[in-house]
């Protein structure tokens, strides 16, 4: 009750909803896109309004990998290793054109996208993306995880009708 007024929901709209407004990032900068991820989370842009409230070190506390930067094969399978670590679901945001597609490196020592070792779900362009851009990823990204989260609870529910009738 808000109020004088009621508000009714279904359990599974309201884990819709908190899972797309409490979104925890995980950035794994490594060279200068990483100054454009600090700005968007600071003040003047600040990514909290859009549910990205809490940027975590740790991948376990983590639901959404934000790669700011080159990524050399050396470090491919830290990156891989880090992300394994994060519990389901997770999605992860590739930023700027180092990280989407090796940028300007076209070098025997350089990883010619991310997306050769882990999913991505939201390219964002650039060199470096401008904090606009960032932000306009991440309101995509926001958009998949709803479809995300709708599709998956429907699968769950699906599975619970299913054993449901085996068991009857
Ligand atoms: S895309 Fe450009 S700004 Fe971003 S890490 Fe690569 S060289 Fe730096």
């Amino acid at each position: 009750m808000i109020g004088e007024s009621w508000v009714t929901t279904t359990v599974d709209k309201l884990e819709e909803w908190g899972q797309n407004n409490s979104l925890w990032p995980l950035p794994f900068g490594t060279a200068c896109c990483a100054i454009e991820f600090m700005s968007v989370v600071s003040s003047h842009y600040d990514m909290a309004r859009f549910g990205y409230e809490v940027v975590r070190f740790s991948p376990r506390q983590s639901d959404v990998m934000i790669v700011a930067g080159t990524i050399t094969d050396k470090m491919g399978p830290t990156l891989k290793r880090i992300y394994e670590q994060m519990p389901d679901p997770k999605w992860v945001v590739s930023m700027g054109a180092c990280a989407c597609s090796g940028g300007f490196y076209r070098a025997y020592h350089v990883m010619q996208g991310i997306d050769e070792i882990v999913p991505v779900d939201v390219y964002v362009p650039g060199c470096p993306p401008t904090p606009e851009g960032l932000m306009y990823g991440i309101l995509q990204l926001k958009e998949k995880i709803k479809r995300d989260t709708r599709r998956r609870l429907k699968e769950k529910r699906a599975d619970s009708d299913d054993s449901g009738s085996a068991a009857a």
